[in-house]
């Protein structure tokens, strides 16, 4: 299996995973990108993920399904129009089509509020689809849950295999490391990371996916434990900050206004 991006909007990726004939999108919020390639590569479409129910995510599924009708797998606790297959927190979401009949390819869901109260992801295959929680060196603002919903989250992302190659749907990583070097100016790890990055973007080339290992050490909404973090974290909320959720809390608010 092969998994594609496809750039949509300003800045959105909606990943194409293919094998063989056969392919699945995640958060396709248009379908025009997504057809045309099919087309393109003689491809027929077998699934659809949905992460969240923001317009940039789902927007393309009613034009994919008016092609042909295919299980859409997405957020129980969200209502979205066109999802057949509502999962949550332990299911199996399986599309047998990109892998082979005795090992089909399999994805176990994750809930993920934060961003949106319903947002989930999908871990399997080496792979992690967030969609907008984690992105390289940031998270996802939070619309619709609170800080220490959005904070666990990461936290259950942050403890999947460090291998795990991290599908998010935007393009951020710049702006993303940008902040995290005015949090952490003294962190090598993160004008490695900007160095590394800059030269990708120069040359056209996505920064997603990324190792997740690497979030721990440059991702300042993953690091509100360390004394650099917290100090800076309380300079600008203006006091002592109690718990790492209160510290992730004051990095979101300063981010928001960066
Ligand atoms: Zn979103
Ligand atoms: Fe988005």
């Amino acid at each position: 299996m092969k998994i594609i991006p496809l750039p949509a909007f300003r800045d959105n990726y909606i990943w194409l995973l293919r094998a063989g004939t056969r392919a699945a999108v995640v958060d396709p919020g248009d379908a025009a990108p997504v057809l045309r390639y099919l087309a393109d590569e003689g491809l027929s479409l077998a699934a659809i993920l949905i992460t969240h129910h923001h317009p940039d995510h789902t927007g393309g599924v009613a034009e994919l399904l008016a092609h042909g009708a295919v299980p859409v797998f997405g957020p129980a606790r969200e209502a979205i129009a066109g999802i057949t297959r509502p999962v949550g927190e332990g299911d199996v979401v399986s599309i047998p089509e990109l892998g082979t009949p005795d090992a089909p390819v399999e994805f176990r869901v994750l809930d993920i509020p934060g961003h949106t109260a319903g947002h989930i992801g999908y871990h399997g295959a080496g792979a992690l689809f967030c969609g907008d929680t984690l992105f390289a060196a940031g998270c996802g603002r939070l619309f619709e849950g609170t800080p220490a919903q959005m904070f666990a989250s990461l936290e259950k992302l942050a403890a999947l295999p460090g291998d795990t190659q991290v599908y998010c749907t935007h393009e951020y990583t710049l702006a993303n490391l940008a902040f995290a070097a005015a949090v952490e100016p003294d962190n090598p790890a993160v004008t490695r990371r900007i160095a590394a990055s800059q030269a990708l973007r120069a040359d056209d080339r996505p920064t997603v996916p990324f190792p997740l290992a690497g979030e721990m050490s440059t991702n300042p909404f993953l690091r509100s434990r360390e004394a650099a973090v917290i100090r800076q974290a309380e300079a600008h909320a203006g006091c002592c900050l109690a718990s790492p959720v209160e510290v992730f809390a004051a990095i979101r608010e300063w981010k928001n206004r960066f």
